[in-house]
């Protein structure tokens, strides 16, 4: 069956028993007389409950019926990132949309991404923010701060109440696909890849069944990665006071050569100079090791050097989106 498939959904599913079936029934009827062939690939993140088993039920059920439908299962759990990273690599769709398998996110608002899409060549990406959070204010706080911290320090601007639910071209697939670091975190990703982004608001919903896989130990390892994958200016920290302290201590160095010039005793003013210019050359040879180690680090991700979002020429068919 080779047919143009407009949209994949992408559906990372971690201990999902109750849900995979029920979110499948809905997100299918969401896209009930919309015109266009629509994908969905689940992957199963090497569940422990019965969400495999269900997968593969519902595999077998739609197989009969030619509908599109493709299930990756993993070897073990891998988190979510690496459950996105697979579900990407096997979509087909022109366009490819992000969402949870626990119905939090409503299927119906992948449907009106699309129509944007359909309406704007220009829009890139549809993401959807939260309208408003349903969290403890602990949590809401925590999250803002660290958007704050991220959007202050690191080259990238990512939006605080977007999360990864969201609907993009093909070009756009291409460009995070090009990406080939390890630690994946898909928002910053989606900041760092660029082209133009359309927000609208949806209301979270409450999980249709069993538990939020995030506590606050696993968010907090997950924002350190948003800042270390997409700054390196905290190894560059050191210079300042480095250059500072080396400056001071020599400026006090000559006050007590003067000091001593005029007969007053500056043994204890000299050890203090001493110990500030030493300590002001230790940061800043941490700091220049910073810079050195940031160059590593940056190549060592080997990120594109850029992402064409179009081409232009006159000879030629336009060709776009590769880099
Ligand atoms: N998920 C996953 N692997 C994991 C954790 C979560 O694939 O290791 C999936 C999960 O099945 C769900 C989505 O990621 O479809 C979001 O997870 P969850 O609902 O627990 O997060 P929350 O909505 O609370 O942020
Ligand atoms: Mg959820």
């Amino acid at each position: 069956m080779s047919q143009i498939i407009h949209l994949s959904l992408v559906v990372p599913c971690y201990n999902e028993q109750e849900n995979v079936c029920d979110f499948y029934r809905e997100a299918r009827k969401a896209f009930d007389g919309c015109g266009y062939p629509v994908e969905f690939v689940m992957v199963n993140d090497g569940s422990s409950d019965r969400t495999g088993e269900e997968l593969d039920r519902l595999w077998k059920e739609e197989k009969g019926r030619d509908a599109l439908l493709t299930v990756v299962h993993f070897s073990r759990n891998f988190g979510k990132e690496a459950a996105i990273l697979a579900g990407l690599r096997e979509a087909r769709g022109e366009y490819t949309a992000l969402i949870d398998a626990d119905l939090q996110q409503p299927p119906e608002i992948v449907r009106q991404m699309v129509t944007i899409l359909d309406l704007h060549p220009e829009t890139d990406v549809v993401a959807a923010y939260q309208s408003e959070r349903r969290e403890s204010g602990f949590m809401t706080a925590a999250k803002s701060a660290f958007y704050r911290l991220v959007n202050r320090i690191s080259e990238v601007t990512m939006h605080p109440d977007a999360s990864d639910f969201r609907c993009f071209r093909r070009s756009v697939r291409d460009a995070i696909l090009s990406l080939p670091e390890n630690a994946r975190f898909t928002k910053g990703i989606f900041a760092w890849v660029g082209f133009t982004t359309y927000y609208i608001p949806y209301e979270v919903r409450q999980r249709h069944a069993g538990v939020s896989k995030w506590n606050f130990i696993k968010l907090f390892r997950y924002a350190m990665e948003g800042i270390i994958g997409y700054t390196v200016s905290p190894l560059k920290w050191p210079l300042i006071p480095g250059v500072g302290c080396t400056l001071a201590g020599i400026a006090a160095l000559i006050v007590q050569a003067v000091r001593a010039a005029l007969g007053v005793d500056v043994r204890f003013g000299v050890i203090v100079s001493l110990l500030v210019f030493f300590f002001g050359l230790i940061m800043l040879t941490l700091g220049v090791i910073g810079e050195y180690l940031a160059r590593v680090y940056l190549q060592d991700k080997n990120r594109p050097v850029y992402i064409v979002r179009k081409v232009l020429r006159t000879d030629g068919d336009p060709a776009g989106g590769k880099d």
